[in-house]
């Protein structure tokens, strides 16, 4: 709606439906336009109270927030009708055609274009990653674009003779295995980068791991070939040592000498990537809304939260809405890697963009819906899925087998010694069945790691470590992914425990996990005989499922289920650290100040 002067026309009605007409008094405060985000200070500003009442009206809602934090439409919408404003609809785009298109998976083979190659760059520190990265980005800026990469992106495409690769500008195995390990599959080609002078080193064999994994083609580019001590043959010896056998010594694997350093070989490189991806025939629907992954995300002072997205499949446009993980948004703008801005993103086009109502993180998928409504229910159903979420166990793995989810055990093999891999590996791979067979993904003498924890979350993967521990940064984050560690000193006891997985015989062992703890601060009465008690979190969290154990002097004096938990006056689903809120127990209301609430539920953590 425009009005004479050229403005939007405020839609003089609440949200709620209630027209506004029937104000009294002076006239009503003038319409607020509010964006799709918004951070909670600019907000006050528009409003022109002070950042502190509209933090406090959040809470008042049941929501913690700073003032630089941003928050969604809707939510403030809701606080500026609580300070008695009007809020504008937000302005409806037409809908096109293809946006209500629903989400499907099988294409339909005759709207399936080429798309450009997704390539990432892998190798050990130092061997040249980042060299080779730049170089390529120097010599091939997409032909006819005035002006160079003016910021660091996450990902850009670059032209090879007339057709375009895309590279994800995140070296190193981390980026690309977090990126696995939250279902993500964003590389279609792995570079592998070998220092010549150096030769195949730990970083460089995880890499093969990962890439082996992950069943993306490799092209090894054999870098500083310049260097007086450079020995690419012994490079080679080295990757036939592990089954890698370049095309000069009779194998397929693809190597390239090269020195990133003096941009020598790099356009054999881009060749090659040219060749595998026509092989690979890589194809996509750029007609059907888009999907894709974030390849980054960071929260910029001026912009708000900028993510850049990598869209996988059907064209995203600005004005789309979209759900990125769990966080709604639509897109307000799209930049390039040039920092131009640009309405149409196609398959295997990175985009910087604007508008998401949250941070996501790399390795989000993000979806294009129809509408705010379908992005809300998405974003719900996200939510319930990672809740249900868990990594493999030994426990579960006959049922994946017996319902035809699972075809190989994977597992990561961790020894105190190189020469008890290879006694824990002949023995495992005796094992298997007729209907699972023993994958080990990984094997190597040393402590677990998280980098290992990483490959099992990436690739379903339980980790067995013989005579040696994980580290304390590995434990948390498998206990965090829900991925299986399991230690053993006697090697016919850890051949038994796979053995009796692989048929199905291990035992659910179940352990008590304490998610929280809180302290009682004050008793208030709930109609005749019930007593709430409001507690503050101290440690973890209180979910609404967790089971309650009252203590008082480290006495427990009662166990049981909440019948209700708020966050002052809001049912919640769960109350985190360092918040307050208030609960009543099931059957229980003898509280004290000072009682300790602990919360906590019982997991299967594994059989045996
Ligand atoms: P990354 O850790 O794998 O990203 O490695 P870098 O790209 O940062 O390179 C590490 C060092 O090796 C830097 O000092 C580079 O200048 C140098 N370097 C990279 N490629 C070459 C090359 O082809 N020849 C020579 N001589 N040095 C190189």
């Amino acid at each position: 709606m425009t009005n004479a002067t050229g403005q939007r026309e405020p839609a003089r009605m609440s949200r709620s439906g209630a027209p506004a007409e029937g104000r009294t008094g002076p006239a009503a405060p003038p319409a607020l336009d509010i964006p799709d985000a918004i951070a909670v200070g600019d907000l006050a500003t528009m409003m022109r109270v002070t950042a502190i009442d509209v933090i406090k009206q959040l809470m008042r809602r049941g929501h913690m927030f700073t003032i630089n934090e941003v928050i969604d439409f809707d939510l403030a919408a809701d606080i500026a009708e609580d300070f008695g404003y009007d809020v504008l609809e937000p302005e409806e785009e037409v809908e096109d055609a293809t946006s209500i298109v629903p989400t499907q998976e099988d294409e339909d083979p005759d709207s399936l274009r080429p798309r450009p190659p997704v390539v990432t760059i892998l190798g050990h520190v130092d061997h040249g990653k980042t060299t080779l990265l730049d170089s390529i980005r120097e010599t091939n800026v997409v032909a006819g674009e005035a002006g160079g990469i003016t910021q660091h992106m996450g990902a850009y495409t670059v032209e090879q003779n007339g057709g375009a690769i895309t590279f994800l500008d995140t070296p190193g195995h981390e980026a690309f295995t977090a990126m696995r390990a939250r279902g993500a599959r964003v590389t279609d080609i792995a570079v592998l980068v070998v220092a010549a002078d150096d030769g195949l080193m730990p970083q460089t064999e995880e890499a093969i791991d990962h890439i082996r994994a992950a069943e993306v083609p490799m092209i090894v580019a054999i870098n500083k070939v310049d260097k007086p001590g450079a020995d690419p043959e012994r490079v080679k010896r080295q990757l036939a040592e592990r089954d890698l056998l370049v095309e000069d010594w009779g194998g397929d694997v693809i190597s390239v000498p090269v020195s990133a350093l003096r941009g020598e070989g790099v356009p054999d490189v881009l060749e090659h990537i040219g060749l595998v991806a026509e092989i690979s025939e890589l194809r996509a629907n750029p007609e059907r809304p888009a999907a894709g992954v974030v390849v980054e995300a960071r929260v910029d002072r001026r912009r708000g939260n900028v993510a850049t997205v990598l869209v996988q499949n059907g064209t995203l446009r600005v004005g789309d809405h979209l759900v990125v993980g769990r966080i709604r948004g639509r897109v307000k703008a799209m930049m390039n890697e040039r920092g131009q801005r640009f309405e149409e993103a196609g398959p295997s086009t990175p985009a910087e963009i604007l508008g998401i109502g949250g941070l996501p993180e790399a390795g989000d998928m993000f979806e294009v819906v129809p509408d705010d409504k379908a992005g809300r229910a998405l974003a719900e159903r996200r939510e319930r899925e990672e809740a249900a979420r868990s990594g493999a166990s030994l426990g579960d793995v006959y049922t994946r087998v017996e319902s035809g989810d699972a075809k190989a055990l994977n597992l990561i093999v961790k020894t105190d010694v190189q020469g008890s891999v290879d006694a824990v590996l002949s023995a495992l791979y005796g094992l298997g069945t007729e209907k699972v067979r023993v994958n080990v993904i990984r094997s190597a003498a040393g402590g677990i790691s998280e980098n290992d924890v990483l490959l099992a979350v990436a690739s379903d993967a339980i980790i067995i470590g013989f005579n040696t521990v994980a580290q304390a940064g590995a434990r948390a984050l498998a206990a965090q992914e829900g991925v299986e560690i399991r230690s053993y000193k006697i090697i016919y006891a850890l051949i038994e425990d796979v053995d009796k997985a692989l048929r199905g015989l291990l035992e659910p062992v179940f352990r008590d996990v304490l998610e929280g703890e809180a302290t009682v601060r004050a008793v208030f009465p709930m109609g005749r005989t019930a007593r709430i008690a409001g507690f503050y979190v101290g440690r973890g969290r209180i979910a609404r499922d967790s089971g309650i154990r009252v203590l008082r002097d480290r006495h427990v004096l009662y166990e049981g289920a909440i019948s209700s938990l708020k966050h002052f006056k809001n049912d919640v689903r769960e109350v985190t650290n360092g918040n307050e809120g208030g609960l009543v127990l099931d059957g229980y209301n003898d509280f004290q100040e000072g009682d300790v609430l602990e919360a906590h539920r019982t997991e299967q953590v594994g059989v045996g």
